[in-house]
């Protein structure tokens, strides 16, 4: 198949998975991500967000349609694989619709798009909170996956043109919620061996998973929990461990951007802001790690949703980041830039200074932005950087190639 533009990270949940008028107005307890989302932009002028509410009003496939015909503009005739991420809060706010129930309402949206184009594809990533192995098992975990369109046989694995819109490929973790995803913090044994059994079962089928990964998380616990559940370290624990070396894992937000300007020394210490944060999580710590994780594992990539654009220090240190990594000071192993993906994090991010173009929402504004930071970098040829980052890196984090040998579980 020829190389697609990927988005390896997207939302297309509304109003029916999530209680967003709920939220808005604090009826709900307690406040769930997208509560703090609005809290936090300071939803006051409901105009100034109104592209961002009617996304939680409008079906999911009038979403769908939109955001297809918005990154047309953005990468023309293209063929588009968007891998839209399934959240699973339903633990913590009971409000939500079951994952399962936010799963097929998703896939019949993707259905009933009229706007995908014969080589398009929306294949999602079904949300899971680890925190279900504590009274399920993987049994149950692996009925959720079959009963939800999941895909396990290779041979229909081995790329986007083997699959159906609406099958599921992968599987999205948000432990800022209240989990942490490292089996040695979990107390019970048996419950220790059910996460090692459900990630030898995603390595077993070369399942990706595509995990929250950033310094600012919005849950409803104390910024020093999230913190703790959220850091990279709880994945660098889990792949050091013989066997595990091998798991396709995306660090989504790679830390986030914050992180690697307040690393970089060019911004302030997020952590001095918060005089809570435990010096173990502070700011400054996160990217570090995401690096070495992404140097060091075959299958550990990290996408750049969510990264804001519209901050001059923030494309300075990423377009660092690149260069220095080139002229190898963060050592020996995969180039980065072989390792990070393209994401935008609609819909979350359509609020963004970094989407707006002359006060619109604008996808195409957002990628430009994300294109013109690399393709400025000073590395070699960062044309191919740019291609490596929105086709062949994601391509080769959701579909294994088939030439990889079976001997990576270091
Ligand atoms: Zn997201």
């Amino acid at each position: 198949m020829a190389a697609c533009f990927i988005d390896a990270h997207c939302h297309l949940f509304n109003f029916e998975d999530v209680p967003f008028y709920a939220t808005l107005r604090r009826k709900v307890k307690p406040i769930d991500t997208l509560g703090m989302l609005a809290a936090s932009l300071g939803i006051v002028n409901v105009d100034r967000f109104k592209t961002f509410i009617m996304f939680f009003e409008q079906p999911v496939q009038a979403n769908l349609g939109e955001l297809l015909v918005d990154i047309r503009k953005a990468v023309p005739e293209r063929e588009l694989l968007l891998t839209p991420l399934v959240m699973d809060f339903f633990t913590v706010n009971p409000q939500t619709k079951p994952v399962d129930l936010q799963v097929s309402h998703l896939r019949e949206g993707i259905t009933r798009c009229r706007d995908l184009c014969s080589g398009d594809r929306v294949l999602p990533f079904l949300g899971y909170d680890l925190r279900r192995l504590k009274d399920g098992t993987v049994a149950d975990f692996i009925r959720y996956w079959e009963n939800s369109g999941g895909v396990t046989s290779a041979e229909r694995r081995r790329g986007p043109e083997m699959l159906q819109n609406g099958d599921a490929i992968g599987i999205k973790l948000y432990p800022p919620i209240g989990f942490n995803p490292d089996p040695s913090k979990e107390r019970d044994p048996e419950v220790r061996m059910r996460y090692l059994e459900f990630y030898r079962w995603c390595i077993a089928h070369q399942v990706p998973l595509t995990v929250h990964c950033q310094y600012s998380s919005y849950s409803m616990h104390n910024g020093d929990r999230i913190r703790y559940y959220t850091h990279p370290v709880n994945w660098q624990k889990l792949l050091r461990r013989p066997g595990f070396g091998s798991l396709r894992l995306n660090l989504a937000h790679a830390g986030g951007w914050e992180d690697l300007v307040a690393w970089q020394g060019t911004g302030k210490n997020l952590a001095a802001e918060n005089a809570t944060g435990r010096p173990g999580y502070a700011s400054g710590t996160w990217v570090p790690v995401v690096i070495s994780l992404l140097k060091t594992y075959p299958n550990a990539y990290a996408d750049l949703s969510a990264f804001n654009f519209a901050s001059r220090s923030a494309c300075s240190a990423l377009r660092k980041l690149l260069e220095y990594d080139e002229r190898g000071r963060y050592g020996n192993g995969f180039p980065l830039r072989k390792k990070l993906l393209w994401g935008s994090d609609v819909p979350m991010v359509i609020a963004a200074g970094s989407y707006k173009e002359r006060g619109k929402p604008s996808y195409r504004n957002l990628y430009e932005r994300f294109a013109g930071t690399v393709l400025g970098s000073p590395i070699e040829n960062p044309e191919e950087a740019l291609a490596d980052m929105t086709e062949n890196n994601p391509l080769k984090f959701l579909f294994p190639p088939e030439e990889e040998p079976g001997s990576l579980s270091s």
